[in-house]
């Protein structure tokens, strides 16, 4: 016997006709310079449906964006899903050939661009012809325009347009939930990058998931401030969950300057903001210069937040950066991090180590470990380790136009390629990337744990270890270390200080220090920048 409630799509126009319905006075300000209302926004959205329509892009067409965090994004990214086209957001950090790959294998039909990244994307516009509009975003800068056909003015698009007037969210029959919403590419550090494809029912429901109060929780009191770029796996939901529960919106613009996004979080007042560790690494030194006393919820993913970082935010603000664990293909958020009722009475110590752990699943999400070699699921007794998989209604279950990958099992999970233990409570604890883990004479070393170590020096800002190439051990760790200016710290000081904490064959054989650490498109430390530098040499 089935239910008999109301079959009602889940869609992302029931997301814009929400807040535009409740939220109307809401506030959404881009790097300290515009302030929009959630009515102006979303009356801008309502214009560029219809600028869609005069372009002639079909439905399902892909519409990428080229942009920094902003107002105009915003309005993109509300508009080209509710007119059920297919919003490809573009790392701007990609190499030219990636680049081309993606834009190409998408077929994205129109690309909407920062004024000031023109430069960056316009050198390939011959090997996209596929492309038929570049719309350009003002953005503060002044870079000159090429002289092409193609090329259209975002602002002037809009002012020119009428507004679609009726309701999105009915243009929605109940299968259209499955329609495509949302395009993002893997950053394929092994093999060509891979699209994955995001419906408007698992967007609504990641943005749920992540709403639940205890886990980010977001309220209609909070002023969120996405500093994880929207091209970073959908900012982790943060926009659309700030529209679902009616936030203000704080959007960084295109500095990533640690001084603009301090003082921005000071002077709109942010209570909840998210971003990769690296960032939260370069904002410590402005803590003090600061009152950042409205934060409430710092989120920190995309690779392990080092318990040493989290506690240094607590000491400051009383406010730790809480775990989450994500891929893209996972929406990108599947687990968050934090302490429960059971860890009141832990020791300090304790529940600092509760909180350097991933986390627990979100609801509707599963997770199991399996042995590596055998395929087997392990117990869940938080010790034994193995590969992590995921399944759940806003986790890929393939890659766009891919026919068949190995990255799914053949019950439908998601091998993440993350090794980890999860516990009788459900944490998730990270050891490894499987391509990470350094095999030294037979035995395994976590790269994660001898960084979180190393970091715990107070004078370490960032550090990476990697396993390099060795004729006895077949692997040896060596670590990348930054220094806090004007630190005299020596290899064997650091050396000396992580020996009480770890085991003695897990000591680097090298410490080598460095001024900064190679990143990834998405501001994460690269470790393949690394190895290829250790095997050049
Ligand atoms: P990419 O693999 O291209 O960096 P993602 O941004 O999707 O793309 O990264 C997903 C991976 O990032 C995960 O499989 C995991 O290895 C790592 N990661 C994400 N969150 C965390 C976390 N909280 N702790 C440790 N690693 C993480």
């Amino acid at each position: 016997m089935y239910g008999l409630m109301q079959p009602r799509p889940l869609t992302i126009a029931h997301i814009l006709e929400r807040a535009e319905a409740l939220f109307a006075h809401k506030q959404v300000a881009t790097a300290g310079v515009e302030r929009l209302t959630y009515a102006d926004v979303i009356a801008h959205a309502r214009r560029l449906a219809t600028v869609l329509d005069s372009l002639k892009v079909p439905s399902g067409a892909r519409v990428a964006t080229f942009a920094s965090n902003s107002r105009r994004h915003l309005e993109i990214y509300l508009a080209v899903p509710a007119t059920k086209r297919v919003l490809h957001t573009i790392n701007i950090r990609l190499s030219a050939d990636h680049l081309e790959y993606i834009v190409d294998h998408a077929e994205d039909d129109v690309v909407f661009v920062d004024r000031g990244l023109l430069a960056r994307i316009w050198p390939s516009v011959d090997r996209l012809s596929r492309v038929r509009h570049w719309v350009v975003l003002p953005d503060g800068s002044d870079t000159a325009l090429p002289a092409d056909p193609r090329i259209l003015g975002y602002d002037e698009l809009i002012a020119g347009a009428v507004p679609f007037t009726g309701s999105f969210e009915d243009t929605f029959a109940l299968a259209d939930e499955n329609l495509a919403s949302g395009l993002c590419y893997t950053s394929g550090t092994t093999g060509p990058p891979k699209g994955v494809l995001y419906s408007h029912r698992s967007t609504v429901l990641h943005c749920l998931g992540t709403l639940a109060a205890g886990l980010i929780g977001l309220a209609e009191s909070d002023v969120v401030m996405p500093i994880v770029p929207f091209f970073h796996a959908n900012a982790w939901g943060l926009p659309y969950g700030a529209l679902m529960a009616g936030a203000s919106l704080v959007l960084p613009g295109s500095s990533a300057e640690p001084a603009h996004l301090s003082r921005l979080m000071e002077a709109e007042r942010v209570t909840v903001a998210g971003a990769v560790p690296t960032v939260w690494t370069s904002l410590v030194p402005e803590l003090r210069r600061h009152d950042l006393s409205a934060v409430r919820f710092l989120l920190g993913g995309g690779s392990a937040v080092p318990p040493a970082l989290s506690e240094t935010y607590r000491a400051a603000l009383g406010v730790p950066i809480t775990h989450s664990w994500g891929m893209t293909e996972v929406s990108p958020v599947g687990v968050i991090g934090g302490t429960r009722t059971q860890h009141r009475e832990a020791t300090a110590l304790e529940r600092v180590a509760v909180r350097a752990a991933q986390g627990q699943p979100l609801p509707l999400v599963n997770l199991r470990t399996v042995d590596v070699e055998t395929g087997r699921e392990l117990p869940r007794d938080g010790s034994a380790v193995g590969e992590l998989q995921v399944a759940g209604p806003w986790v890929a279950g393939g890659y766009f136009r891919v026919d068949a990958d190995d990255s799914f099992t053949d019950d439908g999970w998601l091998r993440t390629g993350d090794l980890a233990t999860l516990d009788g409570d459900g944490y998730l604890r990270l050891v490894d990337r499987m391509k990470d883990l350094i095999k030294s004479g037979g035995e395994w070393i976590s790269s994660v744990e001898l960084e979180a170590v190393i970091a715990s020096h107070p004078d370490v800002v960032e550090v990476a270890v990697i396993g390099r190439p060795d004729p006895r051990w077949a692997e040896r760790p060596v670590a990348y270390v930054v220094l806090r200016d004007g630190s005299a710290v020596t290899a064997e000081e650091l050396v000396r200080h992580i020996t009480p904490m770890v085991a003695r064959w897990w000591l680097p054989d090298e410490v080598v220090f460095m001024a900064t650490l190679p990143r990834t498109g998405t501001g994460k430390l690269s470790k393949s920048a690394l190895r290829d530098s250790v095997r050049s040499t």
